[in-house]
């Protein structure tokens, strides 16, 4: 089995011409990108021992045991990693780029747990146990005070977050929540660490931290306020509502009063429709036309709750705001002799994108597309897909779970045998992006693994964070 998922070996390689100025390119690419990843691991590192440093340098105070230290210390990092978490899903394209939204979203998630891990640490430590029975509200000082707000609302954030879907609690409620604890817990922690004023007791300590609560306050002024401010002078409107396959419905957006924006094939952006750009809620839709088409741009929504399914009674001249183009899950960012794309149900929307911006360009590098779904009648967008086939040296190969009496194509779930069935030899040289369903990504970052394609090489896009 093993041989022959692997038999396009590099000896066959048919790209050659394309493929040496790839591999020169595509290094350039790594190590740029590799070297801004290490820069901004450096300052997360930084960010996160800063506080130590900034609480023991020249302390004129003995130390209060190991075990306090230690307790502090925790403290100290969870704070910091609690401020961190805001620099990561603040939509700074500088960050998103040497890692991909995917992995900073799940770099927030995990940084999440450690954050609360230390907090709660910490806390067992630093509490003092033995006065519990006699708990009196009153004599309670208020550094106690904020300190167990600051864990408390940090513990509501987490556990919300990891049984969201259990507890059935909608995105929107969840959205807010998130945003509202998350400011709760910070700003109650710096006002606990300003009282308990030990390691904070010289002026320029306090103008240290006096900084990172700047830094803090001003990371949510530029999401909540400025950016939001920006984007209102950029208005669009909904040009075009079109139906498409399996609940999803295409809108044309046109920009009113300004020329647009330009985005790279398989990217995303915040959508608000008929909303105020301030509202806490908007939605990450990709785009699905051509990043070469002038003004309009496309989004394909499939209906999965209460904004996606209204979007289908939305009507044109719907005034709409468009944050964006995030992400770099596009061809536009990785090098390749040719491209792989898995798309699963509405995921097919971001390889739309990069396909009809190959075919505008003319590109003529080989392209596999490979569609999962349940049923044929559900395949979004497979009409248009198929109209590119004659502008693209494209093969579509469809695999379904419910095959019409008929169908003599793939069938059943996307594996490493369909895969290696339709892949042409050399194809380790092509750049694959897959976008659908988590479970779905999950078993073909392991199928694609197993075929022998480089890690580097494959992208993920996940339409469901949390
Ligand atoms: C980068 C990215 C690109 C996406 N591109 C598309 C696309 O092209 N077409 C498409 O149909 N869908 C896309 N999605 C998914 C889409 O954002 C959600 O389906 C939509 O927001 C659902 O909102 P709702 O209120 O209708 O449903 P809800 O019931 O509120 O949410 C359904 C599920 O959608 C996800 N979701 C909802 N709101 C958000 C949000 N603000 N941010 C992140 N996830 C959310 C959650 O996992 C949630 O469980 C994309 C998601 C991401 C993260």
């Amino acid at each position: 089995m093993h041989s022959r998922l692997c038999e396009a070996d590099e000896a066959s390689e048919p790209f050659t011409g394309v493929v040496a100025d790839d591999r020169i390119a595509g290094l350039d690419d790594t190590m740029r990108s590799v070297a801004r990843g290490i820069a901004w691991l450096g300052i997360l590192v930084g960010i996160c021992v800063a506080p130590l440093v900034f609480a023991l340098m020249s302390t004129d105070r003995p130390g209060q045991g190991l075990r306090t230290d230690f307790s502090v210390a925790l403290g100290f990092v969870g704070l910091a990693l609690m401020g961190v978490e805001f620099a990561l899903v603040a939509r700074v394209k500088a960050i998103a780029v040497p890692f991909g939204t995917d992995a900073l979203v799940d770099f927030h998630r995990q940084i999440g747990y450690a954050g609360l891990a230390f907090v709660l640490i910490h806390v067992a430590l630093s509490a003092d146990w033995g006065k519990l029975l006699s708990f009196a509200p009153a004599d309670t000082p208020a550094r106690v005070w904020f300190g167990t707000v600051a864990a408390a609302a940090l513990v509501v954030l987490v556990v919300t977050s990891v049984w969201r879907r259990r507890w059935r609690l909608s995105y929107e409620v969840w959205q807010i929540l998130h945003a509202v604890l998350a400011v709760v817990a910070v700003v109650a922690a710096l006002v606990h660490v300003l009282l308990v004023n030990y390691y904070v007791d010289t002026t320029w300590k306090r103008v240290l931290w006096s900084l990172m609560a700047a830094a803090f306050v001003w990371s949510l002024v530029w999401v909540r306020l400025l950016r939001p401010l920006r984007i209102r002078r950029r208005p669009w409107t909904v040009e075009r509502i079109t139906p498409e396959r399996d609940r999803t419905t295409v809108l044309t957006l046109h920009p009113a009063g300004h020329d647009g924006l330009r985005f790279e094939p398989g990217q995303f952006a915040w959508i608000t429709v008929g909303r105020s750009p301030f509202s806490i809620t908007a939605h990450p839709f990709s785009f699905c036309s051509s990043a070469e088409q002038e003004g309009s741009v496309e989004v394909a929504i499939k209906a999965a709750g209460d904004f996606s399914s209204g979007v289908m009674t939305v009507r044109p001249g719907t005034r709409v705001y468009v944050d964006g183009p995030h992400g770099v899950f596009s061809i536009d960012q990785y090098e390749g002799a040719g491209f792989c794309l898995i798309a699963g149900g509405v995921g097919i929307a971001p390889a739309l994108s990069m396909l009809e911006t190959l075919a505008d360009r003319g590109d003529v590098r080989p392209v596999v597309l490979f569609a999962g779904n349940r049923n044929w009648n559900g395949v979004i967008f497979r009409d248009r897909v198929g109209g590119l086939a004659a502008r693209l040296n494209l093969k579509v190969v469809h695999v379904l779970e419910q095959p019409p009496p008929d169908w003599t194509a793939e069938t059943g779930y996307l594996d490493a045998d369909i895969l290696a069935r339709h892949l042409p030899a050399g194809f380790r040289r092509f750049q694959f992006f897959a976008c659908g369903p988590t479970p779905m990504l999950d078993a073909v970052e392991a199928a694609l693994v197993r075929i022998g394609a480089p890690a580097d090489r494959v992208h993920t896009e996940h339409f469901d964070w949390v």
